[in-house]
């Protein structure tokens, strides 16, 4: 057959139109995606005859094309962001979403959201209210703070802290806490955003009180500090903490402003891992101002949190730039509910998932892992199920050093490679995104959820991904 008849015999549009397979697929999803989808299917076609002289797969190609079709529209009416299965041990994995939220909360929010609220509504008065109001009180308390609000993020709070008190002046910083918080943004050029000029003082290891002492001038409008929360300098150093800049800065009349990045409420030490400065200590210690994040490891959605004194506070609820960074309902609902859950340090650590996965016992990671191996073994899968010690990270940016003991399921493919199969997983309908250690695969068990379990082991098996061709079999 030439090329010309192979031309032929793909079916025209609107004969296409008319099939009852196509006219389904218009019915389901809509006239002008299939539309889009047919005429793209159709020129692959066009393209794949014109270059390739296989006649017999161009036929096939042909037979196959309602299904290509189908395939196209369906992937243009599937949301391309999809829950993922954490198997790397990260509890807040930046690129997977950070902190998870409690589903009994994501319940209330869905409730909240989906009809009118109280947003910025005073019920009492029935006038205006204000949208941090839902949770400023519950921050106070927990933290000792006179006042609070929130933004979208705490790279934004530290901006509008800067704008709201010391644009157009200077502000110092030691030069050990010029921190990147990753994505290649810069603690440094977020300030300069603000319109406050940075003085740097002392050096990377060691900065003395006498440092900050004679950097302060007239144009000075703050002192801060910034919590090295995803680096550590060790050896030879030397910080000024809050408590001695706070009579410094008294001296002077000027504020102490500390940036935490990962804002904890509670003390971890008490659960074998390393002491992080909380809230609490930097207020009791006398910062005027202190911002965190919502997501790292407070557990919460994505925001920065600001609190302190109420003079301050008022100033940035009055910055015309916190119009701009203002979180939304959904985010004042969530803070909302993760802030009560705080008010019982038992019922934290029970409900915030990020605090229950911190804190899970090393014998329950152990057990459930043994359980994942048993589902897995059943699943007759071609690979040796194995289990290994290995250790979690906090992640986010939060406790770099810190190492949790932990147990991971290993997953070694007897039949394709162990780079393969990672690709193969990322692949699934619901992507199983794993640690590759020593040519071996590793799930984590630390932070999946054992309703995931039998998930994980359906999609090995049913779509024979461990097989050599296997029906997922990476595009
Ligand atoms: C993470 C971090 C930030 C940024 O917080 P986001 O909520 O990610 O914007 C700022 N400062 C410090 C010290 C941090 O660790």
């Amino acid at each position: 057959m030439d090329k010309n008849n192979l031309y032929r015999s793909i079916p025209k549009v609107d004969v296409l139109l008319e099939d009852a397979d196509v006219q389904a697929m218009i019915e389901r999803y809509s006239r002008d995606t299939v539309m889009e989808a047919i005429h793209i299917e159709m020129d692959k076609l066009r393209a794949f005859i014109g270059k390739s002289g296989d006649e017999e797969e161009a036929m096939a190609q042909i037979a196959m094309l309602k299904s290509h079709i189908e395939m196209t529209v369906a992937a243009m009416h599937t949301p391309n962001m999809r829950m993922v299965v954490n198997g790397t041990g990260t509890v807040l994995h930046t690129n997977l979403g950070r902190a998870p939220i409690a589903r009994e909360h994501m319940e209330r929010i869905a409730a909240l959201a989906t009809g009118y609220s109280n947003l910025e509504y005073n019920l009492e008065e029935g006038r205006r209210g204000e949208r941090y109001s839902h949770f400023e009180k519950l921050l106070c308390k927990l933290t000792g703070a006179e006042a609070a609000m929130a933004v979208n993020n705490n790279a934004a709070a530290v901006m509008l802290i800067l704008s709201s008190l010391a644009k157009g002046g200077e502000v110092v910083v030691s030069r050990g806490e010029l921190v990147e918080i990753g994505g290649k943004f810069r603690i440094p050029d977020v300030m300069e955003q603000s319109g406050a000029a940075l003085v740097e003082v002392g050096t990377t290891n060691k900065t003395h009180y006498s440092d900050y002492e004679e950097a302060i001038t007239e144009e000075t409008k703050a002192l801060l500090k910034v919590h090295t929360s995803n680096y550590r300098i060790v050896g030879f150093t030397d910080t000024v903490g809050i408590d001695e800049l706070v009579p410094l800065a008294k001296e002077h009349g000027l504020p102490v402003i500390e940036d935490l990045g990962s804002g904890v409420l509670i003390d971890l030490s008490k659960y074998g891992i390393t002491y992080e400065p909380t809230v609490q200590d930097s207020i009791r210690k006398g910062a005027d101002v202190v911002c965190f994040s919502g997501d790292k490891l407070l557990g919460g959605p994505q925001a920065g949190i600001i609190i302190g004194r109420k003079k301050y506070i008022d100033k940035m609820k009055k910055n015309q730039l916190t119009r701009a960074l203002r979180i939304d309902k959904f985010t004042a609902a969530s803070l909302e509910l993760v802030l009560q859950e705080y008010l019982s340090e038992e019922k934290a650590i029970r409900n915030i998932p990020v605090l229950r996965m911190i804190t899970k016992p090393q014998e329950e990671i152990a057990r459930e892992a043994r359980r994942l191996q048993r589902i897995l073994r059943n699943a007759g899968l071609p690979a040796k199920i194995g289990t290994a010690a290995c250790e979690s990270q906090i992640g986010g940016g939060s406790l770099p050093l810190e190492r949790l003991p932990s147990t991971a399921v290993t997953i070694k493919p007897e039949k394709i490679s162990v780079p393969e199969l990672e690709e193969r997983m990322r692949h699934l309908p619901v992507p199983v995104i794993p640690r590759t250690v020593n040519d071996t695969i590793l799930l984590d068990v630390r932070t999946l959820q054992s309703k995931e379990f039998h998930l994980i082991a359906d999609q090995l098996k049913e779509l024979e991904v461990l097989e050599k061709t296997s029906l997922i079999a990476a595009r």
